[in-house]
Formats: C-alpha cells, structure tokens, sequence
C-alpha cells in the first residue's frame, strides 16, 4: 500500500469509525432521551397525567361468535396517570362498546409499602384487591402496564442498556424507514427501539407483553404527535398492538408534568380503607363470598363477576371462573377452606368473554379439567396453552417446572353434557343468544334445582331484564327444566317467580 493509499485508508476508517460511533443504539436512545428534553429533566419527572383521551380499545373479547372479528370499544376522557416516583398508575376512562356504556377506573396504589389495587367501576361498591386483581378496558389491561411500559421508563432504561458496539440497523415500521437497535427494560426485558433519523424521537418500541388472556404477546407502541410540555418533548398519540392485531389507540388532549392533584387520585377511599387494609396484608386478595343456593349447590360471589359451586359425593364441579388471576387463586383457597376434603375436579366454561375467563388458568393450574363447549373452544384453548411469562403465572410456573405438572388439561364437548357423579348432577346446556353470545352454556344443577348464567338476567332483579331475560325464559321452557331458583354470573341469587316478572315484555306506555 502506498503512502497516499495508507494516508487515505485511515482517513476512511477514522470516517467510518466516527459514522458507526453516532449510530449505534446506545447513541439513538441518547439522542432520543435529549431530544424529549435530557436524562436529568426526564429523571425529575414524578408524575406524568395524560389527560382528555380519546380514542379505541380492542381485545375486549366481547364477540358473539368465538371467531368473529372484534367491534372496538370507544374510549373517551381517558385520563392515565402513571407516578414514577412511588411506583403508582391509575387508568380513568369512559368505555362505549354497542350499547354497553361505563365509567371505569382502576388505579394501582400503595398501602404504605404494599401495592394494592383499587376499582371503581359505575355504581358498584368500591373495592380493593392486591394489584392482579384489577380488570381494566382502559389503553391497557392493568394499570401496572402503565408504569413498564411508559415512554420515559422506556427511554431511560434504553439510554442505559442499548448496545454500544453492535452498529444501529434500518428497519421498516408502517411503511416508514427508522433506525433500530435494541436494549433492556430495567427488569430485563428485551426491547426493540425505532428512532426517527430526522427528530431523532423515539417512534415505537416493541416487547414481549403478557396478557391476562392472550399470553405472550409480541407488542408495539407506536408513539405519535410529540409536543413540548414545561421543558419535556412527550407523544401525545399512543399506538398500542399486540400479537399484529390493534390494541387500544388514544390521542390525549393535554399532559401535565407532576401536577400536585395527581397525587389524590392515588388516595385510598374511605369506603374501601376496610378493604384496602385486607389486600395490604394477604399475597392474594379479591372480595369473596361463598354463600348456599340450596341442596349442595354454592354461590362464589367475587365484585362482580360470580361462579357456581356443585358438590358431589367425591368432588365439587365449578361454572366459570372469571375475571383475573388474583380472583381464580383466590376463589380456589376460599374452596379448600370450605371443602377440605373435595378437590374441584371440573370447570365449566359459560361463554368466552373475556371478563368471565379470567380466573381459568389459575383453576387449571389447581388441576381442575376445563370443560368447553365446542363454540367457546376457539377462546379458550388458545388460554389454556399460551405462555404467560412476563411476569409468570401459576399454570405456567407448574407445567414448566421439573418435573413439569400434568395441569391445563382441557376437554371440549359439543351439543348438551351431564356431569354425573351418585345422586348429583350438573347439566350444561350450549344456546345460542346472537344478542349477547354464541352458546352461552346454562347450567343447571338438578339437586337445589338452580340454574346458573351470567350477562342474560341478573338476579333477583324482577323488572328491565330485556330481549336477553325473555330469550333465557323461552330457553328454560323449551329444555323444559325445573328451575326454583336463579344464580346469577352478576348480582345474585333469586327466585325464578322474580325471573319470570322480569322476563315479561315491557308494558305498552299508558
Ligand atoms: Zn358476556
């Protein structure tokens, strides 16, 4: 090589050395991180209340049919909330879906140190559960998502992990091109990191996410429409998909930076400090009552969403266990306490909206068959086999230890099937109700004559039951069952004279 050449070869790899040195993900999060307005101002930041949402929300799991595409949920007023500083975030939003319409919160909190989860849902009673126990149609499932998988949290821990040797890649998200490399959340988690080359912003990133349904879940956040707020350049616009499919999408009005007020929100209210006390000092709390319909037959009443308890000679046979985690492990213990001696060999599936299937995978991890009719099975196989990773749930943990637990086992049936076991019997009964779902599986259980349903009549309601109640009242004749007694999937228990008063169609106005 000559002495030109040499002088020349150093020049172009000094160049290129200093080209891959700006590039590589450790500098994008950097640049990324001064361009939202610098790592301490972002570090200061205690609380972040994005307010005036407006948007939708998808993967409610509210379909007709098993298989049919979603109607996404219309989310209005939404105010997320997320305190960075004592490890809090609340989710306040209106949820339209058809002519389904709720003012929801579900805010994560503390109890001294102790996490606990508050829920407040229409007009029901407050209540307090421990943080898995929160249900939320809000942008996310749970106001825990909000504190991983804010921008900030995301940002700074990228600034920190993202690789400092491998060179940044161009990579292609919505048909735009970005620059892509990859880091670490503070707890481990892999993420993926798109930086726009020109504001040089964070636009997306990607991670596992486990859902209470879904699993895990690959995800995107697609983050939009930054605008500066006192010294800080934050999106306004959050994308969120999981497994490719739309998840919740919310344009927020305005975004106040540690706002004095957002620290009420956090407040435990009065009427839930009873409750509040119980979740702060047990591994698991959800309110649950177990409470006798009639001969061997139980009412398990969760907050708001209930299963039905049958006793058998040898064992107990369940319908539904729903909502979350926290309240299927919950439900689970409340049954051992009540029957020592009776493991619950069967769970029954009523429909698989996602709010009464919440609590399945814990019952399986008990050892409980999951009993399926074949409409429902679409959901709920796809539950049952999923990984749930981040964090780890109960099912998951018994089947992947070693030795690994014959748990999750599932057994579908088609058409009408009887549990039988001496006198006893449990009777399932698939029908269709397109007005709500596509079967719905009513129960019946023959020794307290009672039969069991959730979201078609609440009981012991006796007037605006509805299309739903008459189409269950026309049902109940047409199988020609004996029912003395309803058990509701909400409410609670009533007498099937308060059915019929409720079933009746509405009076002509007068
Ligand atoms: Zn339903």
């Amino acid at each position: 090589m000559s002495v030109r050449n040499s002088i020349l070869f150093f020049i172009s790899a000094l160049w290129l050395s200093g080209c891959s040195a700006s590039s590589t993900p450790r500098t994008l999060a950097r640049d990324a991180v001064a361009a939202m307005g610098g790592a301490e101002r972002l570090q200061n930041v205690k609380t972040l209340t994005m307010k005036g949402g407006t948007g939708t929300r998808l993967r409610m799991g509210q379909m007709v049919k098993a298989t049919d595409p979603e109607n996404p949920g219309q989310l209005k007023d939404v105010v997320d909330i997320v305190d960075l500083a004592n490890g809090r975030a609340s989710l306040d939003y209106a949820l339209q879906n058809g002519g389904f319409m709720q003012h929801r919160h579900e805010i994560l909190t503390k109890k001294g140190d102790k996490p606990i989860g508050v829920d407040i849902v229409g007009t029901r009673p407050i209540i307090a559960t421990t943080p898995g126990g929160l249900f939320s149609w809000g942008t996310q499932n749970s106001p825990e998502f909000l504190l991983r998988r804010n921008v900030l949290t995301i940002a700074l821990a990228a600034a920190e992990s993202a690789s400092e040797t491998q060179p940044a890649t161009d990579k292609e998200l919505n048909g735009k091109m970005y620059k892509y490399g990859t880091a670490r959340t503070k707890s481990g988690e892999d993420l993926g990191l798109y930086f726009d080359p020109q504001t040089k912003l964070l636009a997306a990133y990607e991670v596992i996410d486990t859902e209470s349904i879904l699993g895990d879940v690959p995800a995107e956040y697609i983050l939009s429409d930054y605008k500066t707020v006192d010294g800080l350049t934050l999106p306004h616009h959050i994308t969120v998909r999981k497994g490719g499919k739309d998840y919740s999408d919310v344009q927020f009005a305005s975004i106040a930076v540690n706002d004095p007020t957002a620290e009420q929100v956090f407040a435990i209210p009065e009427s839930a400090a009873a409750e509040a006390a119980k979740a702060a000092s047990a591994d698991e709390y959800s309110p649950m009552k177990i409470v006798k319909v009639g001969n061997a037959v139980y009412h398990a009443a969760g907050y708001s969403h209930h299963t039905l308890i049958v006793e058998f000679p040898q064992w107990l046979a369940l319908v539904d266990s729903p909502y979350t985690e926290t309240q299927g492990k919950v439900l689970f213990r409340a049954i051992q306490e009540q029957f020592p001696t009776k493991p619950v060999k069967y769970v029954a599936v009523s429909h698989h909206h996602y709010d009464h299937i919440g609590g399945v995978r814990a019952a399986a991890a008990m050892g409980a068959t999951i009993l399926v009719e074949k409409g429902n099975e679409p959901v709920l196989r796809p539950l049952l086999e999923a990984r749930h990773t981040h964090p780890q749930d109960e099912l998951d943990k018994r089947r992947n230890s070693q030795p690994a637990e014959q748990v999750g086992g599932i057994e579908v049936y088609e058409g009408k099937k009887i549990i039988r076991e001496g006198g006893q019997s449990l009777e399932l009964y698939p029908v269709s109700f397109p007005e709500h779902v596509d079967p719905m599986v009513l129960a019946y259980a023959s020794s307290a004559r009672a039969l069991f349903q959730p979201d078609l009549y609440t009981p012991p309601a006796t007037t605006n039951g509805g299309p739903p109640a008459q189409h269950l009242l026309r049902a109940v004749k047409e199988l020609n069952l004996k029912v003395d007694t309803m058990v509701g999937g909400h409410g609670g228990i009533g007498t099937f004279a308060d059915f019929v008063k409720a079933a009746a169609p509405a009076a002509s106005s007068n």
